[in-house]
C-alpha cells in the first residue's frame, strides 16, 4: 500500500525564493499609460468600483466616473483621492436617456475621446425582490432589478460604441447565485444570470472587431450594495471557515483581477465568467459539516 505523504514534513519544506511580488507586478507589467477608462458603480470608499479605479489609476490609467446623482455628495469628496483630471458625470440607468446624457456629456468635454476599458459594477434590487417569497415578487420590481442590474451592461456597451478604442475591455460584477441558490439573495440571482449571459452575447457580437467583454464573479464583500442582502454576515463567516484559501476576499483582490482583464496581459480572454472568491466557488460540500 502507497504511504501517505508526510504533509508536516513538506509543511517545514524551505519555501522556495519569491520571483514576483504583487507590487513588481504593477509596477513593472500592468502599464496602462495613456489608457481611459469609463467606471460605473463608485458609490463609496467600500464600492468594489472605488478599489478598481485606485488599481487602474496606479497602472497609469486615466479614469471618467459615471456616478448615481443620489451619491454626487459622496463622489465629490472620493474625486479628491483619484488622479487629478478624473472627469464625472451623471448617470441613472434606469432613467429613460440618461445613458445616452452620460455619454453626451463626457464627449462634451473631452470631444473625441476613446474608451479602452469599461467598469460596470452597478447592481440594484427593489427591497420587496428579497423581503418575498421570489414566487410572489410583482412584474415591476423585477423589471426594475434586471433593468439595473443585468440589461444595463447592453445600453452602457451599445452607447460606447462609436467611442471604443481599439482592442477594448469591458468588466462587470457578479455574484454565484446566477447558477447555484443562495438564501436571501432573492431576485439578483436572476439578474446576474442574465447580466452572466449579457456578457456571452456583447462579447460574440464585439469580439471579430477586438473587443472583450468578461465578467468578475466575486465572494461576498461588505459594500453598500452587500448591505440590503439578508443574512450577509452569516454568508461571510461561512465562507471564511470552508474558502480553500479560509478567508473572504476584498476589494483588492477584485481589483487586481479587474486590472488584469483591463490590461493586455489578458489579450486571450473574452466572454469568461472569472471567478475571484478565495476558491469558494469550487466546493459543494462544506468542510465544516463535519465539525
Ligand atoms: P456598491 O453599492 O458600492 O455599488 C453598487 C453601485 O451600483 C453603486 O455605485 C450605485 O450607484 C450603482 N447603481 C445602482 N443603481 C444604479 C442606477 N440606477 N444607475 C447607475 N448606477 C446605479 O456595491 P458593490 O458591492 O461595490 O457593487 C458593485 C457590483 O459588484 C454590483 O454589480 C454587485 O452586485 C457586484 N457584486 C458585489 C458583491 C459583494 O459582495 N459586494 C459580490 C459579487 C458581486
Amino acid at each position: 500500500m502507497a504511504s501517505r505523504p508526510d504533509f508536516e514534513a513538506q509543511r517545514s519544506i524551505t519555501p522556495l525564493p519569491v520571483l514576483l511580488t504583487v507590487d513588481t507586478v504593477s509596477d513593472s507589467i500592468m502599464k496602462l499609460d495613456g489608457k481611459k477608462a469609463l467606471v460605473f458603480g463608485v458609490a463609496s470608499e467600500d464600492s468594489i468600483a472605488y478599489a478598481i479605479c485606485q488599481r487602474l489609476a496606479q497602472a497609469g490609467c486615466s479614469l471618467i466616473l459615471g456616478f448615481q446623482p443620489r451619491f454626487r455628495s459622496r463622489i465629490q469628496q472620493l474625486v479628491a483621492t483619484l488622479p487629478e483630471g478624473t472627469e464625472l458625470h451623471p448617470i441613472d440607468v434606469n432613467v429613460e436617456g440618461s445613458t445616452a446624457s452620460f455619454f453626451e456629456s463626457w464627449q462634451a468635454n473631452s470631444p473625441g475621446a476613446k474608451a479602452d476599458i469599461i467598469v460596470h459594477a452597478i447592481g440594484f434590487a427593489p427591497r420587496e425582490a428579497f423581503d418575498r417569497n421570489l414566487l410572489f415578487v410583482d412584474m415591476e420590481p423585477m423589471d426594475v432589478a434586471l433593468r439595473i442590474s443585468a440589461h444595463s451592461l447592453q445600453g452602457i456597451v451599445r452607447h460606447a460604441l462609436p467611442h471604443l478604442a481599439p482592442n477594448s475591455s469591458t468588466i462587470t460584477l457578479t455574484y454565484a447565485a446566477s447558477t447555484r441558490h443562495v438564501p436571501s439573495y432573492g431576485l439578483m440571482s436572476v439578474a446576474k444570470a442574465a447580466l452572466e449571459a449579457w456578457v456571452r452575447e456583447i462579447a460574440a457580437r464585439l469580439g471579430p472587431d477586438g473587443h472583450r467583454v468578461n465578467a468578475i464573479s466575486a465572494g461576498p464583500i461588505r459594500t453598500l450594495a452587500a448591505s440590503g442582502i439578508p443574512g450577509f454576515d452569516g454568508i461571510l463567516a461561512h465562507v471564511e471557515r470552508n474558502a480553500p484559501l479560509r478567508r473572504n476576499v476584498d476589494q483588492m483582490d477584485v481589483a487586481g483581477t479587474a486590472a488584469w482583464l483591463a490590461s493586455p496581459l489578458s489579450s486571450g480572454v473574452t466572454a469568461q465568467i472569472i471567478h475571484v472568491d478565495a476558491g469558494y466557488s469550487s466546493t459543494m460540500v462544506p468542510d465544516d459539516i463535519s465539525e
